[in-house]
């Protein structure tokens, strides 16, 4: 039997089995996985100050690029940020916990689909059943009704330039682009001299990607920097979920009986950004340091970092109300625009989701740039959810 038996092998639930084999309160660990292999397809990107000091140092070796900063552009201005960045991948992180592999501590089992996932106990859909003195729940995100959404969607190409791009550090967000029905900003992150990931981004209220067209408009941007594209390397998309309220102790409600649910089937990520692989570092820190995996002691602190997470993003479920509900949505640029204005700590605390009062207080002070009436309408999450879940 292992320590921990684990539905999902995806960011959320490699990390937290990384993190209790290095710590070494687990010595055996299972993942279930449903595809041919762990960790998909992805690139998971970061500030280095999201993390704690302890965190990044351990994260390390699964990192794939590190840049000292990054730049911002707005119609308004333009602004660089000395803000180390940091990007994983799927093979950064795979080859982080091969070691663990080979050694035979963690167990794999691919290409078998979770059935039933209870304590102590996970059901495969063939019959077999897995046992675990602890058992934890990472199959990604499901949507649920006690949480509200708007839609963070892109789609990158990593392109191969015919010459270097000259791009040294990232573009975070480039909204000098033209703006529609959504917020829309180009991503931008240099891979080597001619190697260089362009996303094309769309903050909307509702899922759908037409990649064609959002494939058009990314050669048009790479036109617009003069970079020749030689060739695309790589393509992927996201629909990441943006929340715009929700109501954790509903949610736990429906959850009566489940296992503790981790990453984004835990609803934990950044609620303006979509992006989990901070929570989910400092999740498996948190298990890593537990003196001893049992399921009620696992299911305890996944439950109070769930409560605090939700208790911690309150402030960024009312900026993405103001974001999607009360202004333009070709006006939504402004309030990114007026917030990269703040000073570097906050912009870091920002994502970090550490603010003070008084960063709050900075982010909503001054002419606010969406109707005040509007803003009043959507202020209370309460009242926000009831309207719209009637
Ligand atoms: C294209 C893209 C880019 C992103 N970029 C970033 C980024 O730059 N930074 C960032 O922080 N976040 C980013 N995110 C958001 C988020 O971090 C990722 O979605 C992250 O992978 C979520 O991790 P997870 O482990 O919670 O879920 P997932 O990665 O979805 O993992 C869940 C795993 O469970 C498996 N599974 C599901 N159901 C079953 C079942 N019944 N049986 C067996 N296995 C099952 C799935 O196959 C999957 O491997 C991005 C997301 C996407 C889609």
């Amino acid at each position: 039997m292992s320590d921990l038996v684990i539905a999902g092998g995806g960011l959320a639930g490699l990390l937290v089995a990384w993190r209790c084999l290095t710590t070494g309160n687990a010595r055996r660990i299972t993942i279930v996985e449903g595809a041919a292999q762990v960790g998909g397809d992805h690139t998971w990107s970061f500030n280095e100050t999201d993390l704690t000091a302890e965190a990044f140092d351990w994260f390390r070796p699964a990192l794939a690029h590190y840049w000292t900063g990054y730049h911002v552009h707005f119609p308004e201005y333009s602004r660089h940020l000395d803000i180390g960045y940091c990007s994983s991948n799927s093979a950064s992180v795979r080859s982080a916990i091969q070691p663990f592999i080979d050694n035979g501590q963690l167990i794999v089992v691919a290409n078998a689909r979770v059935a039933e996932i209870a304590d102590n106990v996970i059901r495969l859909e063939n019959g077999d059943t897995l046992e675990g003195e602890a058992v934890i729940d990472a199959t990604g995100f499901k949507p649920d009704p006690t949480v509200l959404l708007g839609y963070q969607k892109f789609v990158g190409h990593v392109i191969k330039t015919s010459s270097p791009h000259g791009l040294d550090v990232p573009i975070i967000m480039d909204a000098t682009v033209s703006q529609g029905e959504a917020y829309r900003f180009v991503y931008c992150l240099p891979y080597g001299p001619d190697e260089v990931l362009i996303e094309d981004t769309y903050y909307e209220d509702g899922p759908d990607l037409d990649d064609a067209v959002i494939a058009d408009r990314i050669k048009a941007y790479a036109a617009s920097k003069n970079w020749q594209v030689a060739e695309i390397l790589h393509t992927e998309r996201g629909i990441l979920p943006i929340t715009l309220a929700s109501d954790l102790e509903a949610r736990l409600e429906g959850e009566t009986g489940a296992a503790p649910k981790i990453g984004l089937a835990g609803g934990l990520y950044n609620a303006v950004t979509g992006y989990s692989l901070p929570d989910a570092v400092a999740m498996a820190m948190r298990l890593g340091d537990l003196p001893e995996l049992t399921q009620a002691n696992v299911a305890e602190a996944v439950l109070a970092y769930r409560r605090s997470h939700w208790q911690r993003e309150k402030f960024f479920r009312l900026l993405n109300r103001m974001l999607f509900k009360a202004g333009k949505p070709s006006e939504r640029y402004k309030v990114l625009q007026r917030f990269y204005r703040l000073d570097e700590p906050l912009v870091s605390a920002f994502y970090r989701g550490d603010l003070s009062l008084l960063q709050k207080a900075r982010i909503l002070s001054g002419k606010p740039p969406v109707p005040v009436g509007a803003a009043i309408y959507n202020l209370f999450e309460h009242q926000f959810m009831k309207r719209h879940r009637s």
